[in-house]
């Protein structure tokens, strides 16, 4: 079986002529297709109570954060800053008990825009509410350009998971107002726009977190590094499935 791939949904808050209500939950469909390109089983997981977040546990084997609002500032201690975007609570509420089961649950998980925010701020970091709150932050982050092609460039850490599977210097698209301000204590910086914006963070000592700020998805046709991206996440909820067939065999 392939490896089965957490969405956790974003919802459109405006009535359609198809669902005639509001709050529908959908994932974005690049996202979707990326994972099933990529080799694995895309489940959305709509926003319920955090208290039943963990019937969702058994059903997947890696978890993927998207893109979306803006994360509540409440969760990192901070009240809302005039330029703060659109949040939406429970959202954050499932999203960061979904988080936390996961990484004590070991399964593999991948951020996105938003989710590199979430990730960062349910382990116990900050963000910029808007990047005019970081005085160094002087390049474009909220590009112009069609999202489907890239717009500035980042640095890599040599070190990182992230170098061996995209290189130094890859050319990102850029869709964000917010970023990483501290560093959540189990995550590394991996990656920074020039501006010293911090652009990937992985988990320190392992390969359980890796997580962006651009949009893989958007530009997936396109370019190899963004493949890199996705089947690297695919390969590691494998490993997770592995060992979960493995536990069970044993017992
Ligand atoms: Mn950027």
């Amino acid at each position: 079986m392939r490896p089965r791939i957490a969405l956790p949904a974003d919802t459109l808050n405006e009535a359609t002529n198809i669902i005639n209500e509001r709050n529908a939950a959908f994932a974005p469909r690049p996202a979707i297709e990326a994972v099933v390109k990529s080799g694995g089983v895309p489940i959305i997981l709509p926003s319920v109570n955090p208290e039943d977040v963990r019937d969702y546990m058994p059903l997947f084997d890696g978890v993927a954060f998207l893109g979306g609002a803006d994360v509540d500032p409440t969760f990192f201690g901070e009240e809302p800053y005039q330029k703060l975007g659109m949040t939406y609570l429970k959202r954050d509420l499932f999203e960061i008990e979904l988080l936390k089961q996961s990484v004590t649950a070991g399964k593999a998980i991948f951020g996105i825009c938003r989710g590199i925010q979430l990730i960062n701020v349910g382990l116990g970091g900050t963000l910029y509410q808007d990047l005019s709150q970081d005085l160094h932050a002087t390049l474009k982050h909220n590009q112009m350009a069609p999202g489907n092609m890239p717009s500035h460039h980042i640095t890599v850490d040599p070190t990182s998971r992230l170098h061996k599977l995209i290189g130094d210097r890859p050319y990102v698209n850029s869709r964000h107002h917010q970023a990483i301000k501290d560093v959540a204590p189990y995550l590394k910086v991996t990656a920074r726009a020039d501006d010293q914006v911090i652009e990937a963070v992985e988990s320190i000592n392992s390969d359980q977190i890796l997580a962006v700020q651009w949009h893989p998805e958007n530009i997936f046709k396109h370019y190899e590094d963004s493949k890199k991206l996705f089947k690297d996440f695919i390969d590691r909820s494998e490993k997770v499935a592995k060992k979960a067939r493995g536990a069970k065999a044993v017992k």
